[in-house]
């Protein structure tokens, strides 16, 4: 299926249930320049890296991603495989064998939001995969990064996704690149389930010329929109995020949205957004 809004009619996306003005009460108030992942400067001063894991929906992605170039505004989404546990077919494709098939309108979708300025990344879900399918991480990565290239798209980040076996297991999707280790865990371990072994920090990032893994970006502030919630860390005195949800307010939020530098001492941000908790407006509703 193709998504046919018009662009012209659609102006706003807002936050389900909140009534957030994604440009109004959010964007247009952080740290400038806004910039997608891979527009990262180190010699910059202040900044917001802007970035989307679409976990769900590719349409509610787009949506943003219109509005967001009617702005002049550049991000970069990350897209998440499927991976035979949780999710076994959605708008990245489904599993056959022991390979990921792309859905017939990725591609399509992928270029659409290429066109309105903004980056694609992978959403890396690929300890999981590895697991689900039973195939090496390396080949299930290589696979992707020459789909893309095949269709003109290079992929230069990934963003890790927290699943539920990671959770489960204990571990988190980027430690699959020998360049992203974790404090608090052992480096190199394996990680066995589902008749399958895979050992952790075993492939490196350049082999795949990938230059960046977003959780591992310079950054001293993290704002998180995450099921609906949010979340993150700041400089100083961040928010308790239970207790700040729970009392949520438009005022409180566009308060601590303008005022991060003076509050809470934010120099360079990292915005992640998950799009399927947001839609447009189109004639006064919402889609
Ligand atoms: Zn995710």
């Amino acid at each position: 299926m193709f998504y046919n809004v018009n662009s012209k009619d659609l102006k706003k996306v807002i936050m389900y249930g909140k009534g957030i003005d994604y440009i109004d009460d959010l964007v247009a108030l952080l740290p400038k320049p806004i910039l997608p992942m891979d527009k990262y400067d180190p010699l910059l001063e202040t900044y917001t890296l802007l970035r989307h894991d679409v976990d769900f929906s590719i349409l509610n992605a787009i949506q943003m991603a219109i509005v967001e170039e009617r702005h002049d505004i550049q991000s970069t989404y990350f897209m998440l495989h499927p991976n035979n546990m949780d999710i076994k077919s959605n708008y990245y494709g489904h599993i056959e064998g022991n390979k990921i098939i792309h859905h017939p309108d990725f591609i399509y979708h992928c270029k659409q939001i290429i066109d309105l300025g903004h980056e694609i990344g992978i959403h890396n879900d690929l300890v999981t995969a590895s697991l689900g399918i039973r195939e090496k991480p390396e080949n299930l990565l290589y696979a992707q990064i020459e789909f893309f290239s095949e269709n003109g798209i290079t992929i230069k980040g990934t963003a890790s996704h927290g699943s539920i076996l990671a959770r489960e297991l204990g571990f988190v999707n980027y430690e699959i690149f020998s360049d992203c280790t974790r404090k608090d865990s052992e480096t190199g371990r394996t990680i066995v389930y589902n008749d399958w072994s895979l050992q952790l920090n075993s492939l490196k990032m350049s082999d795949f010329n990938l230059t960046y893994e977003a959780y591992f970006t310079k950054r001293d502030t993290y704002i998180s929109e995450s099921r609906g919630k949010w979340g993150g860390k700041f400089p100083r005195d961040t928010p308790e995020w239970t207790e700040w949800n729970q009392e949520f307010s438009i005022s409180n939020f566009r308060s601590m949205i303008s005022s991060m530098a003076e509050t809470y001492g934010t120099k360079k941000a990292q915005l992640l957004i998950h799009p399927c908790w947001w839609s447009g407006i189109v004639n006064g509703h919402q889609l």
